[in-house]
């Protein structure tokens, strides 16, 4: 049966103590104890409805977290301060020195530079392939490796992986999946379709207000608990605690996410349309000449479209510079990076968000510097954003 993330999210009672619609935020930083011996259980084992001290739970981020876990259908989950975290302390919790990671060659520019740059220090080394190709990956794996990463639709040319095929490769190697579902929450559900762990980064369309700075991971409950224990969790002893004023408000905003991603989708999709019928290099899983449309068509949750992302291949880096400027001058969006506002964003990533890439590297992945990628907005009227847009166009010289 078709899976609706929304309706569980929908079906959450969080109410608050004094029968609030809305849970109290909590104002505690730590919990008394009726007795030693209550406080010697609750370390020891995590007692429900308990809290012994607000960096490892607290009532408020178990609310978001329950909501999370709602959405990917996951036993657990943990909100973290941004996504970032979320990934290192992923990473840190499964892995050891000597052992590999083996990456999608393209994935966020920060989780890059983190396994890259970083992790190397600690003796955890990453290693990166066209996780598009299943044979690759599979001659990738040596002895040594211990997770396979990638993002649901990656960044920046929206490339759909293959969830299940990883996921049958990492059961016949003992390793871990894990999947970044930032850019499309409820349009796929990798849990579902086999990944171990799910990252967000909740500074994107779950919160969709370009507010705050958050994240949260999704696995089993074994896996929580491991990132949450008192002695050995990575969250709980790196620490990177999601304040509960910040919480409160993306557990208000969850509630209407199903409707952003309709929207968000449906402006993506006539844009991408758009761009295309003019003769431009369009990547949009959503557009049916797309060689990722029936990947995604296979994955994909009905009824939240193909998602808010698109990149727009100019080929000219100076031209669609400027295209950016008079598109941010026209008041189409904002020339800015990240995404899931509920205004247009648009960058170029071979200069911003990924430009942790070496340019050579760029080149060999098919990024190119005339490419735009956008984060579509909510536009009542897209028409009249793109009419707008074709003006912008016009003045550069690029119709
Ligand atoms: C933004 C982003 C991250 C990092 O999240 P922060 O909240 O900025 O730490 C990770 N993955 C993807 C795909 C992102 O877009």
């Amino acid at each position: 049966m078709a899976f609706d993330p929304s309706n569980k999210i929908q079906d959450l009672l969080n109410f608050g103590e004094f029968g609030g619609v809305n849970p109290s935020i909590t104002d505690s930083a730590t919990y008394t104890f009726m007795n030693l011996d209550t406080m010697k259980e609750a370390f020891d084992h995590e007692m429900e409805g308990c809290f012994l001290y607000s960096r490892h739970w607290n009532p408020i981020n178990k609310f978001l977290s329950k909501a999370l876990a709602q959405l990917e259908d996951s036993e657990s989950a943990l909100v973290t301060a941004s996504g970032m975290a979320a990934i290192s302390c992923t990473l840190l919790q499964i892995c050891s020195a000597g052992d590999e990671i083996l990456a999608h060659r393209t994935i966020y520019g920060g989780t890059y530079a983190l396994m890259k740059n970083f992790l190397p220090r600690l003796g955890i080394q990453a290693r990166f392939v066209n996780m598009l190709d299943v044979d690759a990956v599979q001659n990738a794996i040596t002895k040594q490796t211990r997770v396979l990463y990638c993002e649901s639709l990656s960044n920046p040319l929206i490339e759909v992986a293959d969830i299940a095929a990883l996921r049958s490769i990492a059961d016949n190697h003992h390793l871990r999946l894990i999947v970044d579902n930032t850019f499309s929450p409820m349009v796929v559900s990798p849990i579902r379709l086999g990944a171990h762990a799910v990252i967000h980064s909740l500074t994107k369309f779950i919160n969709g207000t370009s507010d705050c700075v958050a994240g949260c991971i999704c696995a089993s409950k074994d896996f929580i608990d491991a990132l949450t224990n008192v002695n050995s969790g990575a969250s709980m002893l790196l620490g990177p605690v999601l304040d509960s004023f910040r919480t409160a408000s993306i557990l208000k905003n969850i509630h209407s996410l199903h409707i952003r991603m309709q929207k968000h989708s449906a402006n993506a999709q006539f844009l991408s349309e758009q761009f295309e019928k003019l003769g431009f290099r369009v990547f949009y899983p959503g557009l049916a000449s797309s060689d990722q449309h029936g990947r995604m068509q296979r994955i994909m949750n009905p009824g939240f479209g193909y998602g808010g992302m698109l990149s727009v291949d100019f080929a000219d880096a100076e031209k669609a510079s400027r295209l950016m400027a008079a598109m941010q001058k026209a008041m189409v969006g904002y020339l800015a990076v990240s995404l899931g506002y509920f205004k247009t964003l648009f960058s170029s990533p071979g200069n911003s968000t990924s430009s942790e890439i070496p340019k050579k590297e760029q080149a060999a992945i098919g990024l190119s510097e005339g490419l735009i990628r956008f984060s579509v907005g909510l536009d009542n009227d897209i028409k009249r954003s793109f009419e707008r847009m074709k003006k912008c166009l016009h003045e550069v010289d690029l119709i």
